[in-house]
């Protein structure tokens, strides 16, 4: 829906319409649309430029594991026509120049303020927020929208020892621009999606690398490669459509379906068709049969067919097993990778197996293991996760109705309604936030979809002369309880994962995202719009 730009300013004490923190994906669009729609908007951002997770996350081999024309914004034909993707799958470099662009084309950066974090925002009687920044700033706003990523806040590694290391200590979410690793040792800890990328052209910088793994990984080859013109010429004209029908699919992305069902299909078949998935790459062999993650019979099949080509790829027995994953296929996220496995050929490349043999702790020179043997190293990466979903808004203080604080609220579990919206938090909305769609479909849309229903959401207040909105308790529970039934019915909750709350000590463990994929997902939001906002509490003015 677009609201010409001269709507009447809503009655409130408030200097703004809607403070966005966060200058990614999400924050990016969403001060595009709401100035579109007339709203006054006030940005914030912790890093010096826009970009989001693209600013920070500058490790070697960082790239998306989404296909470049997917990963981008659909909201512009135009924009869709000037940027010409070069590779399936985008650099983190190129994410960034084409957000650059992004912010240059639509004039975005002027509604920020870079460098600065906000630390507080606290709900008011008048129904106004009230932000703070850590340069001072304060902004009064009808609105907040949190667009401050799944995976921004990086988790404390509580290594003992670390700080004194002699050497350098890296994490590649906070990559240093200027770190050499020409002729060093280096030890990276930590094989997800981030430890697998860049470890293979570490290991060709590096004098030696050292991979320290604790759980072997789902890892499927990107094939990368440029783009033809041809390519891209096609992509182009068929742009709408196929945004169209992408948004149709479970994780937002086109793909070919199977023509058979694995139980009842003979074994040439299946190795066939996971053949063909295994070419085509990347995130998607998640999608090679619909239940894979609902059905762990199917599960074993796909998992099977991977961990026999992982195996294939390392030459040494022992090797080939220890970086066999032995957890339920795709229950960590799937990583997509160029040369991961192969590397372990190399002969300056060593895997230490820190869960035969743990960390014990890291002195000046290096990390000693359990055992008391030692790897001594120049540089100690670490490429150990985030504490996703909820830390950074964890770091806040962020004061709803009543006083009620976020760690309050999330103590015991991390209530939310779609994922969006959060009850005692009046006009505080998230994008991609937990119980969102978003970790487990393509971020980007999923970006646009909650950005487009704020904006919506905020015509609608403001037409009907309501001045706030939040889920009911009751929406909240219920939308909660059937987070954990369908997730219940998946492999997710069968392993160790940033998707459970495992990788951080005291976080409640539940599953944070939707697992009943886009079009169930975004069908809530739109019987919620078509009728009146049913599962919210919605207030008048004064
Ligand atoms: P991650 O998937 O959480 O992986 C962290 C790794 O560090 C795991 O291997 C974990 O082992 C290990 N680890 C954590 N703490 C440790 C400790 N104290 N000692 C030893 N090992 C430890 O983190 P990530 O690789 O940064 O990826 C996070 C998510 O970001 C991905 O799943 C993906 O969604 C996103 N991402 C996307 C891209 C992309 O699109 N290109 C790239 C990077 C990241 P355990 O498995 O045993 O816990």
């Amino acid at each position: 829906m677009s609201i010409p730009n001269d709507r009447p300013a809503a009655t409130t004490s408030a200097d703004v319409d809607v403070v966005v923190i966060g200058a990614g994906f999400g924050g990016l669009y969403a001060v595009h649309r709401f100035r579109s729609d007339g709203l006054s908007v006030r940005g914030f951002e912790r890093a010096p430029d826009v970009g989001g997770t693209w600013y920070w996350n500058r490790y070697p081999g960082c790239r998306c594991d989404i296909e470049s024309i997917y990963y981008s914004y659909s909201f512009s034909e135009e924009l869709q026509q000037e940027w010409t993707w070069t590779h399936r799958y985008a650099t983190q470099g190129e994410i960034l120049r084409y957000l650059r662009y992004v912010a240059d084309r639509f004039d975005l950066r002027k509604e920020f303020t870079f460098n600065t974090s906000v630390t507080s925002a606290v709900f008011d009687d008048e129904q106004v927020w009230t932000v703070s920044a850590d340069n001072g700033e304060v902004f009064r706003a009808r609105f907040v929208l949190m667009a401050t990523g799944p995976l921004s806040t990086p988790i404390d590694p509580k290594i003992p020892g670390l700080a004194d290391f002699a050497g350098v200590v890296a994490r590649t979410s906070q990559w240093p621009d200027d770190l050499d690793l020409e002729g060093k040792r280096v030890g990276i800890i930590g094989t997800g999606s981030s430890g697998i990328q860049s470890a293979p052209v570490i290991a060709e910088q590096a004098a030696h690398l050292y991979v320290f793994q604790r759980t072997a990984q789902y890892s499927i080859p990107a094939w990368n490669r440029a783009y033809t013109e041809e390519e891209i010429a096609r992509i182009k004209a068929e742009y709408p459509q196929m945004r169209r029908d992408a948004w149709e699919t479970v994780g937002g992305i086109i793909y070919e379906q199977p023509d058979h069902d694995p139980l009842t299909a003979s074994s040439e078949q299946r190795e066939a068709w996971l053949e063909k998935a295994w070419q085509r790459g990347g995130y998607l062999m998640l999608a090679s049969y619909p239940n894979v993650i609902f059905d762990e019979r199917v599960n074993a099949i796909v998992g099977e067919f991977v961990k026999k080509k992982i195996r294939a790829k390392v030459h040494d027995p022992e090797l080939k097993e220890r970086l066999t994953p032995s957890y339920p296929f795709g229950a960590k996220r799937l990583c997509a990778d160029t040369n991961y496995f192969e590397t372990f050929n190399r002969d300056d490349v060593t895997l230490v197996d820190i869960k035969e043999n743990p960390i014990d702790h890291v002195d000046a020179h290096g990390i000693v293991l359990q055992d008391g043997s030692r790897v001594d190293l120049d540089v100690i990466i670490l490429a150990i996760g985030f504490h996703a979903f909820t830390g950074t808004l964890l770091k806040m203080e962020v004061r709803g109705r009543g006083g009620l604080t976020i760690q309050e609220k999330w103590a015991n579990s991390t209530g939310n309604y779609l994922g969006f919206s959060i009850a005692g938090f009046p006009n505080l909305f998230m994008v991609n936030g937990p119980g969102s769609v978003g970790v487990l479909y393509n971020m980007v849309p999923a970006s646009e979809q909650h950005v487009d229903f704020v904006a919506d959401t905020i015509a609608y207040l403001d037409s009907h002369g309501l001045a706030s909105i939040e889920p009911s308790e009751e929406a909240e529970r219920n939308w909660c309880a059937h987070l954990l039934e369908i997730a219940d019915q998946t492999i997710y909750p069968k392993a160790n994962t940033w998707y459970m709350g495992d990788n951080v000590p005291g976080k409640p463990r539940e599953f944070l995202a939707y697992a009943g994929g886009g079009p169930a997902y975004f069908a809530h939001f739109e019987k919620e719009a078509s009728n009146g906002y049913p599962g919210f509490v919605l207030r008048k003015r004064g």
